[in-house]
């Protein structure tokens, strides 16, 4: 017995029944519970056949106000199988090739794994002493990513996401601007500007206004006719702001927009940038995956002169929610983001030669999920080569999509995307703009309540457009034209609809 205890009764009890917590006495059980769940699961996969259940919202609420929950307590097994027939057989399935709506993808098998693997772990990557190999292995993950834009010698951080990813970059920024500025912080911050396209992702001017920006601090650069980025007007813009004597903190250029995936000119951007050595973000959060595509990779060219670069890997790399990074060019950097705690990793063991590598120094989130893990097992297990190609047939997908719209005489179908989504409208030959307008959301909307198949909406230059966003490299032609044949029938429906309403105002 210890010497410490031989004085005192030891409060934990080595003949309890076993708890709830994974650990020795509960691998037996942890293992008997996840492969139930995961056969589950199996058998939802296999015959799952639309997107969701289409059980509408009121009795959705009511499944969920019925469970008492925390009352009594029914044990792991009954409350995984309860889960089951609430959450699992009312999701959102990405993987169901009637799911065409938002940036969501089908994920990679092997980064599934991954996931149930770090989740028991528990690994949190934020100090060396909580993850070890763990660490080692995200900033490897980082420095390949870095290489693959061009940024070979850069850093970065996993991050939960492109919104994250793009306040960190624009906080590295803004540090780096007010450093550069000699008047105080508060002063030097209200002439910060930064400059990005209407088309550029939300995240961008929430950001500011997290930053203390002022409110005219994200000055909108006018798109061409294409709707990219006009680098004619962004050197406008910033020789406007040197007359005015503001200070152009950043330039984000979007390397695929959410709406339209459209890439901006990075290489004449970048060469906009230069001359008065202007921060360059790229936000290639959708667009990202093109670094491993064999035949579009030519599309990020320029993204290499980037200062800070975003990238899901949630999108275009077939990732579980959550996985992104944040890179940039420069490692020291990074340095903006670091905070010392004398818990966690004090300032004086920082500076010492053998520093162990804590990875909170560059991140925002303290306690962070080692992400990293599924990336890491989808490329050993595929090959960057194959999630390059499984970009190119997304790709490939949405311009036949496109094509198949653009000779069907009841579909307007607006430009053309460099990455998968395809906006369109049902507005056969006869039928006026406001009623084709009209009809957007109403088509949307009666899709989804159905559960057969799951559209986006959006609107650009002011009119509304559905929206397809194209994920799924399993997805065929025939896939989407179904969902078009639902989309072409139901606006038949509105409009007969209209006419017989017409039809008895008249009578
Ligand atoms: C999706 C997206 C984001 C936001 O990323 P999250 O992972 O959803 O936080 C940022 N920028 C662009 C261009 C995006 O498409």
């Amino acid at each position: 017995m210890s010497e410490l205890l031989q004085q005192v009764a030891d409060p934990s009890d080595p003949a309890a029944p076993p708890g709830a917590l994974l650990g020795a006495r509960t691998a037996g059980d942890y293992s008997a519970l996840l492969h139930e769940v995961v056969d589950r699961l199996a058998d939802r996969f296999r015959t799952i056949n639309a997107p969701s259940s289409g059980m509408d919202r009121a009795a959705l609420e009511e499944l969920v106000a019925a469970v008492p929950l925390g009352e009594r307590s029914i044990g792991a097994r009954a409350a995984l199988l309860e889960a089951d027939e609430l959450y699992a057989a009312h999701a959102v399935w990405f993987h169901h090739p009637s799911y065409l709506a938002h940036l969501n993808c089908p994920v990679a098998v092997p980064a599934v794994a991954a996931e149930a693997m770090l989740a028991a772990i528990n690994t949190s990557v934020d100090t060396y002493d909580q993850s070890l190999v763990g660490t080692l292995m995200e900033q490897r993950l980082i420095g390949w990513t870095a290489d693959r834009l061009g940024l070979a010698g850069g850093d970065g951080v996993f991050t939960s996401g492109g919104t994250q990813s793009n306040l960190q970059a624009l906080f590295i920024a803004r540090e780096r601007a007010l450093r550069a500025d000699p008047r105080p912080r508060l002063e030097a911050a209200a002439d910060l500007r930064v400059l990005t396209t209407g088309a550029s992702h939300f995240s961008i001017a929430r950001s500011a206004l997290l930053l203390g920006l002022g409110e005219q601090a994200v000055v909108p650069v006018a798109a061409d006719a294409s709707g990219r980025m006009d680098p004619a007007a962004l050197r406008e813009a910033l020789d406007r702001l040197a007359a005015e004597g503001r200070t152009p903190m950043a330039v984000v250029a979007t390397a695929g927009t959410t709406d339209r995936g459209l890439i901006d000119p990075l290489p004449a951007i970048a060469e906009a940038c230069a001359p008065c050595g202007t921060w360059l973000h790229v936000d290639a959060a959708y667009g990202g995956g093109l670094m491993l595509s064999a035949r579009r990779r030519h599309l990020l060219e320029g993204i290499d002169r980037a200062d800070s670069v975003t990238v899901d890997f949630h999108k275009t790399f077939f990732q579980p929610v959550s996985s992104s990074a944040v890179i940039v060019r420069r490692p020291a950097d990074l340095a903006a983001t670091a905070w010392h705690a004398d818990y966690l990793n004090p300032a004086a063991e920082a500076a010492s030669a053998d520093a162990e590598p804590n990875q909170v120094d560059k991140s925002l989130q303290t306690t962070r999920r080692f992400d990293a893990l599924k990336l890491w097992t989808t490329l050993r297990a595929l090959g960057a080569d194959r999630l390059g190609e499984m970009v190119d047939e997304v790709c490939d997908l949405a311009a036949a999509v496109h094509d198949l719209l653009a000779q069907d005489r009841d579909f307007t179908v607006l430009g053309r995307t460099d990455l998968s989504t395809v906006l369109f409208r049902f507005q056969p030959p006869h039928v006026a703009d406001g009623t084709a307008d009209a009809h957007v959301a109403l088509i949307r909307r009666i899709l989804f309540q159905s559960g057969r198949a799951m559209v986006a909406r959006t609107v650009v230059d002011g009119r509304p457009w559905l929206k397809l966003t194209l994920l799924n490299p399993e997805a065929t032609l025939a896939d989407v034209a179904a969902v078009l044949d639902l989309v072409r029938a139901t606006g038949r429906g509105l409009l007969a609809g209209a006419d017989l309403a017409a039809e008895g105002g008249r009578r």
